[in-house]
């Protein structure tokens, strides 16, 4: 962290924010996004939050949370504030829920895996599963009686609406909450908060204007932005950004160990690979070595690219 760690906010009306799920080590796409959020955020002179989004205390020990924070520092993506820990955040998770319950908005579903691939079969899209409603309009004695022998998933109930908006890199995104994703789980049956409760209820309650993150998450953002209203909060504007691949087409993640940075750490210095990772994001002509200040002056959304980026092999 910064000795002065105001020192670099000029615009407090700008905050972007750094939301990993610590599950292993960071991987090159991880930090792709990372730096492009810091240098817009940085470029306008705003604020940098670091939320862990650890729901899953399993999936995501402290132990991977510090290898987080390491990495971040050695590549000198700083930020002002936290790191917050989602996994200290149930009670506030939980207060929200309840105010949707009080609403009619939220129920409880019991539906098993087995019963939701029957239910939903010809109700598909891209692969996704859209819930049939099963247990949308259960009686008050039933659930009781449910409840007697198994713990229930809550679902929010979504209108036959579309939600749109227009994402700050990819444009116009739309979707019809109910007919393209269907009622969505807020609280899994074992307890957890879903990804999509948490991570709206903390941009607004940290004052995030500014959301830059994987394209994988823009159909995320309809069910993202009808919580906003339900909620009455602001949203933050969106930049889904391109994920990067490995060669053969599938997407880097946290197996492709000599992605990882433990292994990159070991071969490259921090401004190798910001030079790699700023040329493989447009804004640096090559891949030489570079420095975050370099970037931040030269950073500028349009050079980014809209399509998903191969990283080829001999770049690492
Ligand atoms: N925690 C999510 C991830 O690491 C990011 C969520 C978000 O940016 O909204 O993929």
């Amino acid at each position: 962290m910064p000795e002065d760690k105001n020192k670099n906010i000029k615009n407090l009306n700008i905050t972007g924010r750094f939301a990993p799920s610590p599950s292993g080590r960071m991987h090159l796409g991880n930090l792709f996004c990372y730096l492009i959020a810091w240098l817009s955020i940085r470029q306008q002179g705003g604020r940098v939050i670091l939320r862990m989004e650890d729901l899953d205390i399993v999936r995501c020990p402290a132990r991977y949370s510090v290898g987080v924070l390491d990495d971040l520092n050695w590549l000198g993506l700083d930020w002002d504030e936290g790191p917050y820990y989602q996994s200290q955040r149930g009670e506030f998770y939980q207060a929200k829920l309840d105010e949707l319950e009080k609403l009619n908005l939220l129920y409880p579903c019991f539906c098993t895996r087995a019963d939701l691939k029957i239910a939903s079969a010809p109700h598909m899209s891209d692969g996704k599963i859209i819930y049939a409603g099963t247990c949308r309009n259960l009686t008050p004695e039933k659930i009781n009686l449910l409840k007697k022998t198994r713990k229930p998933s809550w679902r929010l109930k979504t209108p036959d609406e579309i939600f749109d908006f227009i994402d700050g890199h990819m444009g116009y995104y739309a979707e019809n909450l109910n007919q393209d994703c269907g009622d969505f789980i807020l609280k899994r049956s074992d307890g957890l908060f879903a990804y999509q409760l948490a991570v709206v209820l903390d941009d607004a309650d940290m004052g995030v204007t500014e959301v830059t993150r994987g394209a994988d998450l823009l159909s995320s953002t309809p069910r993202q932005l009808y919580l906003y209203q339900i909620f009455h909060l602001t949203p933050p504007k969106f930049y889904h950004i391109p994920l990067l691949l490995a060669p053969d087409g599938r997407r880097l993640s946290k197996r492709d160990r000599d992605m990882g940075l433990d292994i990159l750490r070991g071969r490259y210095q921090a401004r190798e690979i910001l030079g790699k990772l700023a040329y493989l994001a447009g804004i640096h002509p090559d891949a030489s070595p570079v420095s975050l200040e370099d970037l931040t002056a030269k950073f500028n959304w349009n050079l980014v690219p809209r399509e998903n980026i191969i990283v080829p092999d001999y770049l690492f």
